[in-house]
Parts: C-alpha cells; structure tokens; sequence
C-alpha cells in the first residue's frame, strides 16, 4: 500500500486496517451483486468502537476529533469497502453533541456507542428544491407539546439501517423570516415509530448499492423535546453536519484514490503488451501520477479541515475545497484505473468498476461540484452572490 506524505494516526490506521481485512473485496463485491447492506461489516466496526469515534468518553465512546474519525472512513475506502454505508453517524455526531441538550445527549449517546441505537440518516435534500436548502417545504408546526411534520424529503440514506434520524424542517415561513436561513429547525426523529405514524418510506434503486430513499409526511407528530437546540437556527446546526460531511467524504474518497492508484500501479506493471509492462509507457505513467500528485494535495486540505473543525473555528471554506480536490482527484485516479485494466477494467470480479460507481457520487453529493465553486467564488474570493 503507497505512503502518503499526509498520513497521520497510524495506530488508528493500522487497527482499522486489520479489521477490513477480515472483509475482503469478494466480501464488499457480493453485497453489491445483492444490493445488499454490509450488516456484519458495520457490527464489527461497532463492536471495535470505531463507530463511537466522535461520541464524548463521559457517554462511552472513545471522544476522539473529525481527523481521527475520516482516518477511520478513509481507510474503509483504501481497503476496498465503501463507508457510504455508515458514514452518516459520523458526520451526524458532532450535530448532536455540540448542539443537543444534556438531556438528549444522556438519552441517545450511551445507546449510540453500545451499538444499541444507530444515527445514520440526516433528511436535508428535497425533491423540489434541490442544492436550494433554506427554500425546503417541510414544515414542523408546534402544536401543544409536540410538532406535526408535512411534506417531502428525496435521497435520504440510511434510513432502512437506522434508528434515528436528523430531520431540517422549517418551522416559520419563509416570507416571516428576515433572513432566509432562519426559521429553520431541526429534530430528531425514532425511525420506527415515524414509520408507523406518517412517515412513508420509498426505496430510490441508484447506480452504486447505496440505500436511499424518498420520505413522504403525513401529519407526523415527534414530541417538541426532540427539537434540537433553539427553534429557527437548524440551518447554523445542521451546517456542523454538512461540514464534517464534506470532510469525511474528502476522505473517503482519498482512501477510494489510494486505492485506484495502488491497483492500477500493480497493474501496470505485470500486464506485459507489445513485449513490455504496459507501466513503462509515459502515456499510462503520466495519468497516473497525475491523479496521485492531486490525492497528495487533497490529502494535506483535508488534515486543514479537521484541524480548523477540531478546534471549532470556522472551516466553511476549507471543508468545501477538500472536498472538491479529494472528489476531483479520486475520480481523475478511477477513470485511469479502468483505462489501463483495458477490457478487465469492466469485469466486476477485479473490484474496479465497483468503485469507479461508487466514487462518481461524490461529484454530486453532498454538494455538487459547481456549488463548491459558487461558495469558493463569492464567500472566499468576494465576487458577486450568483444565487
Ligand atoms: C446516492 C445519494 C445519496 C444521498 N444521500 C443524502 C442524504 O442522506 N441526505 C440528504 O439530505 N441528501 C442526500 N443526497 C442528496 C444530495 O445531497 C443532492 O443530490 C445534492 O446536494 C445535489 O442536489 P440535487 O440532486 O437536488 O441537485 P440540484 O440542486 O437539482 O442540481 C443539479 C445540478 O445542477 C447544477 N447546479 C444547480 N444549481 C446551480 C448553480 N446555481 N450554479 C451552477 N450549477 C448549479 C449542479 O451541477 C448540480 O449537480 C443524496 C444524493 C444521492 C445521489
């Protein structure tokens, strides 16, 4: 496996290397033949601790930073999984720990670490707005002790592994806000029980395995103590799970580049044609190297992020260019990889196309690659708002 120059937390890496290895690539290959979900692979990432990284000692977990925790799903990527199938109690921790009430923290945390609970889904995106977040149409109208849902989430993952989930709703109009990020509110919701009582879930099949879905409310009451923080500032909350999102895709998809680069490497060099390693041609070596130069870069961007998030200060920027480079760099090495595995490239038992699917998600989501520029252009360079 290739040393990057960034690597940092080498004792993380090396446990968490030694379980992957437990889980083989025919082991990530079958669950995405079946569309299945990696239910052992998750029990053993939870049974080791590494799902509790972020939740505080005092509530039993290890209270580890972001840095430790994307080293984490960095390394699920590098060695061939895909984290998207539990990345989401990662990025949704800190929204709960630094924004939740004691009272909630003492509820859900303890259960969280134990395995006992799991807080893999965050509903943001809807169907009609899109990249548009303050404009959603869900509303959350308090009513006695309690708030009724209605209206439509699209994309929303995890939820059929989950038990919780962290809902943005709005709960005063848009046209009674002064600023168009206020009125906004988040919650959490038992997933259970909203599926008993108004909250309709819809499978969406997708390109890579990845368990999405449309969410449809119909009246669901959550109980008002499951308001987290003040009424009307979700947005500035749910922005700490956005950002530790943003990064721990950046790093999931250095492990997914990583990994490009270390097979299509170990490729190039034994696959001989025209009486040489296919590797000795500049024309295969340039990409190569060229998708490696950028992971290196996006590798340091990232440690920035998780220093800046770590140490609460704002990381807006940081987190978002991370995100881009690692995306950017991830993709540039999995397009080589297919491309010099020639034909093999296409054959599902070499893994390459497997993760070639998985990591062109992350050009889209959870931010689109053009939303990245936009906020580059206007919050960092101060060039004219666009939007
Ligand atoms: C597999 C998957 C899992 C997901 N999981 C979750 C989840 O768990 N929770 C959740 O809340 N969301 C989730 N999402 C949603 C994801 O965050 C959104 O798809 C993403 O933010 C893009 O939003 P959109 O699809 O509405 O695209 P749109 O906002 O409709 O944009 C479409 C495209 O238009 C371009 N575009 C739009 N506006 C502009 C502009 N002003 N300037 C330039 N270009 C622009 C962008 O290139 C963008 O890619 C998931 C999506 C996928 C595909």
């Amino acid at each position: 496996m290739t040393q990057s120059i960034a690597d940092r937390h080498q004792d993380i890496r090396d446990a968490v290397r030694a379980l992957c290895s437990q889980f083989p690539a025919e082991y990530h290959r079958k669950i995405d033949e079946a569309r299945g979900y990696p239910e052992e692979f998750v029990d053993a990432l939870t049974k080791a601790g590494w799902m509790a990284a972020l939740i505080p000692e005092e509530y039993g977990g290890s209270g580890l930073g972001l840095a430790e925790a994307s080293v984490i799903m960095e390394e699920i990527n590098r060695a061939g999984g895909n984290s998207g199938a539990c990345h989401g109690q990662m990025y949704n921790m800190n929204t709960l720990v630094r924004h939740g009430s004691e009272e909630q923290r003492q509820r859900y945390l303890p259960k969280i670490a134990t395995g006992e609970l799991r807080l893999q889904s965050m509903a943001v995106t809807e169907p009609t707005t899109g990249t548009d977040t303050t404009k959603i149409k869900t509303t959350a109208v308090k009513k006695g002790d309690r708030y009724v849902i209605n209206g439509q989430k699209v994309w929303i993952s995890r939820v059929q592994h989950s038990d919780l989930m962290i809902l943005l709703a709005r709960t005063t109009p848009l046209s009674e806000v002064k600023k168009k990020s206020e009125g906004l509110s988040i919650f959490i919701v038992d997933i259970k029980g909203a599926m008993k009582s108004g909250m309709q879930v819809r499978p969406i099949l997708n390109m890579v395995n990845h368990e999405t879905n449309e969410l449809f409310f119909d009246n669901l009451e959550i109980p008002a103590e499951n308001l987290i923080g003040e009424e009307g500032q979700g947005f500035k909350y749910i922005l700490t799970g956005l950002n530790a999102e943003r990064v721990l895709i950046a790093a999931e998809c250095i492990g997914d580049g990583y990994w490009f680069t270390d097979k299509v490497v170990q490729y190039a060099k034994e696959r001989v044609v025209f009486g040489r390693p296919i590797g000795q041609n500049q024309g295969v070596q340039f990409p190569i190297a060229e998708a490696f130069i950028e992971l290196e870069a996006a590798n340091l961007m990232r440690f920035e992020a998780c220093r800046l998030y770590d140490t609460k200060q704002a990381c807006g920027a940081q987190a978002n260019m991370a995100k881009y480079l690692a995306a950017k760099a991830s993709w540039e090495a999995a397009n080589a990889c297919i491309q010099f595995h020639g034909g093999f490239g296409f054959a599902c038992e070499y893994d390459v196309e497997r993760k070639f699917r998985e990591t062109r998600l992350y050009q889209v989501a959870p931010i689109s690659t053009n939303l990245i520029l936009s906020y580059v252009a206007e919050h960092v360079l101060g060039l004219p708002r666009s939007f």
